[in-house]
């Protein structure tokens, strides 16, 4: 084994790029041409079915028999034409990743032989066996019925033979079971309570739009040397392993140059990612040896979030095409950053307004502080189950270990901003609120300068920022669906600007001016977030825990907990007035969110329990007998042990962790047993809470031996091995 582990590290060290087929086509010739989008719809529908779809699609009608049958019909030529073989509807459960059950498009044509098949009734609607994906007990086993639901706002799709509907899936009872669902809801709830604020400034608008623009951090490893580690493959991080000499600290991994075999494979990653319509835009080195980002233009956040969704799937693939093996865990090595997946997220109006940027004129810059501030209230209201959307197994070791994020949601507004909102505070309500940079017509005391001076004074240490023309929720794991986040997000804001209205619309009834009555909203409104959500400083210090404490902001640590925030009366209500998800959705997801939990730290617990067992202990034991059978030697030779202090003092230290190791691997044992003898969900979840520390504990000792034992015994790829693709 010890020979088989240079072998494999020389092996990845020689691997070269694969040569990547890259299309003689421009990229804008080939963006796009695995979808049926409104181009191919055009193309390919006749004119009833494209009317009706369009009115689907862009006005939420529901999509009936007839368009159905319409569209299929179209969408087979179009299918068939890509030689696709088979159909399956795409959706995303609560595990996490997406499902997918193929259907071949063949049927018996009666005459003995097959046709193609495809109607309305296969697009629109798939019945699958779905007993399986988690449901929280909305659907008892023996009740498995669930169904999955074209949703015509996501445009289908072809990867290699098949023809993917994007769906959502919902229990027979109309429960969502999904994430693509609530995400819907949260859209729909958080655009028209924004639209009615719109039109007081702009009756033009008619319709506002939710954006997201995601950027996904992941690691990278050879796939031989992922083999090695069991660790790797079956829990998605190294459960031990000492620091590498050399890991982030010289910063030249970051914005470096990309290793050849790793750039080949973004290559790859990009075009087939144009191909399936998504404008893959950036690229580069994160701060972590191995580690990479990847972002596409933000477009529609239910379409973005689907495509985050498809690029992981994606990754996956054509990483193994590359030999490597993509790593979405938020901590897979402990000591070097972990990744995240960075959530722009904005709205706008469909006159092109962007609603989280300054306008053009003092009535411009108001509508933009209305959204602005009540943004900010929405977080300081629900920053507990803000942080709890994002909170899982996983991103728990980011999660206030001195890397982003903090476990204490609050906002960057920037010296700018800052500097804007304690001004309106101080002034008369009729002050315009004016952009610099266009003095000449400046009579007002409140300036934002046009270009932002913050925005490259970035606080990267803040999970929620302002960053010029958009916030970015920068909490979400680098494995998680963005849509749990940002329904709860668009949940809050809609909620927020639900109650903003009204008082807007009581101070206009009482005869004030818009601008105005906008002011004199805004102001308790601002009064109460500047000092207590809005938060520049370092997220990391000990200092903030105390003062977020003294504010108010919640700073629990411990993920099963943070859950409870789904369900506390000011969630319940937020979520059911703004018909995201129900009562009893939130009580079922919550049961998913422990039990996914539980089974995370457990299957931990038990690689961890069995690579001590049967590779760390015996490698340290043969270390151990080698040293003994040196120091019988010496004796037999010499006469005593003279001279055999440092193979003596070894024997000890060794002896004495390989007794840790076995301790704590029992007791862990132990209170697994103790665990899983618990019935209630949350009290089990709070057993492996204590579990998962107790991994933590286990791992010290091995890290220790690594240090110690001989380096040919040992028998696991080290951190040194695995994280430096060449
Ligand atoms: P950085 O790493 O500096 O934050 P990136 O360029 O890596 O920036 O990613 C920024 C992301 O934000 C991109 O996906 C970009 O399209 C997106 N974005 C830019 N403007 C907006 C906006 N108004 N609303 C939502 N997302 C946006
Ligand atoms: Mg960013």
């Amino acid at each position: 084994m010890s020979t088989d582990r240079f072998e494999l590290v020389r092996e990845s060290f020689r691997k070269k790029a694969p040569a990547v087929e890259i299309p003689s086509r421009k990229a804008s010739e080939y963006f796009g041409e695995q979808v049926f989008d409104r181009a191919q719809m055009r193309k390919y529908l006749d004119s009833d079915t494209l009317q009706a779809l369009l009115e689907c699609i862009d006005k939420g009608h529901p999509l009936d028999r007839a368009t159905a049958d319409g569209v299929a019909r179209g969408m087979k030529e179009w299918a068939l034409e890509h030689h696709v073989t088979h159909v399956t509807h795409w959706f995303q459960p609560l595990t996490e990743g997406t499902a997918e059950k193929h259907d071949s498009l063949i049927d018996l044509d009666g005459k003995g032989g097959v046709i193609e098949t495809f109607d309305g009734r296969s697009l629109a609607q798939q019945e699958p066996d779905a007993s399986s994906f988690p449901n929280g007990g909305i659907r008892a086993t023996f009740e498995a019925r669930g169904y999955t639901a074209w949703d015509p706002t996501s445009p289908v799709f072809i990867q290699e033979d098949t023809l993917c509907i994007p769906t959502v899936f919902i229990a027979y009872t109309g429960e969502a079971l999904d994430y693509k669902t609530p995400l819907k809801r949260s859209i729909k709830a958080v655009t028209d309570a924004a639209l009615p604020i719109c039109r007081l400034f702009d009756p033009a608008v008619n319709k506002v739009r939710c954006y997201l623009g995601w950027e996904q951090e992941y690691f990278l490893v050879d796939e031989d040397l992922y083999a090695a580690r069991p660790d790797l493959m079956i829990t998605g991080r190294t459960l031990m392993g000492h620091m590498s000499s050399k890991n982030q600290q010289l910063g030249d991994h970051y914005f470096g140059a990309i290793p050849s075999r790793v750039a080949a494979f973004m290559r790859e990653l990009e075009v087939e990612g144009l191909r399936l319509g998504i404008p893959l835009k950036t690229r580069h080195n994160e701060v972590a040896p191995n580690q990479f980002e990847m972002a596409p233009i933000y477009g529609d956040a239910n379409l973005s979030n689907d495509q985050n969704q498809l690029v992981m799937n994606l990754m996956n693939s054509i990483a193994r095409k590359h030999g490597f093996v993509v790593l979405l865990h938020e901590k897979p090595f402990a000591g070097v950053n972990g990744s995240g997946k960075h959530c722009n997220w904005s709205l706008g109006t469909d006159t092109g307004r962007p609603l989280m940027a300054p306008g053009r004129d003092a009535s411009g810059n108001l509508l933009f502080l209305s959204f602005f501030v009540n943004v900010l209230m929405a977080v300081q209201r629900h920053n507990d189950v803000l942080k709890a959307t994002i909170a899982s197994a996983t991103n728990a070791h980011r999660l206030g270990g001195h890397e982003a994020p903090p476990a204490i949601i609050s906002a960057f507004l920037g010296r700018t901003m800052t500097a804007v909102l304690r001004k309106i505070l101080e002034v008369p309500s009729d002050t315009p609120i004016q952009i610099a940079g266009k003095k000449e017509r400046s009579v007002g005391l409140i300036e934002i300068p046009e270009i932002f001076v913050d925005n490259t004074d970035r606080n990267r240490t803040s999970p929620f920022a302002f960053t010029g023309n958009r916030f970015e929720f920068r909490a979400v794991g680098s494995s998680a669906n963005c849509a749990g986040a940002l329904a709860t997000l668009n949940a809050a804001v809609a909620e927020q600007l639900l109650d903003f209205k009204k008082e807007l619309d009581a101070a206009l009834a009482a005869g004030k001016t818009l601008p105005v009555a906008v002011m004199d909203t805004l102001k308790p409104i601002i009064a109460k977030i500047i000092d207590v959500v809005c938060f520049d400083g370092n997220g990391y210090s000990e200092e903030w825990q105390q003062e977020a404490v003294r504010r108010g902001l919640d700073v629990e640590t411990c993920v099963p907990k943070m859950f409870k925030a789904f369900t506390t009366p000011e969630s319940v209500a937020m979520f059911t007035r703004t018909g995201v998800y129900t009562e009893k959705e939130l009580a079922a997801r919550n049961e998913v969110k422990w039990d996914i939990y539980i089974k995370k730290v457990q299957i931990e617990s038990r690689v961890m329990v069995r690579m001590a067992i049967n590779h760390i202990i015996p490698a340290a034991l043969e270390f151990k007998t080698r040293l003994l059978q040196d120091v019988a030697l010496h004796q037999q030779v010499m006469g005593g042990f003279d001279g055999c202090q440092t193979e003596l003092d070894l024997v000890r230290r060794v002896g004495g962790y390989i007794q840790e190791i076995s301790e704590r691997a029992e007791a862990m044992r132990q209170a697994r047993k103790r665990a899983n003898a618990i019935e209630d969900e949350y009290e089990r979840a709070m057993a492996y809470h204590d579990i998962a520390s107790q991994i933590e504990e286990l791992r010290r000792p091995i890290d220790k031996l690594e240090e110690l034992v001989d380096n040919r015994l040992w028998p696991l790829p080290k951190y040194r091995e695995l994280l430096f693709i060449s």
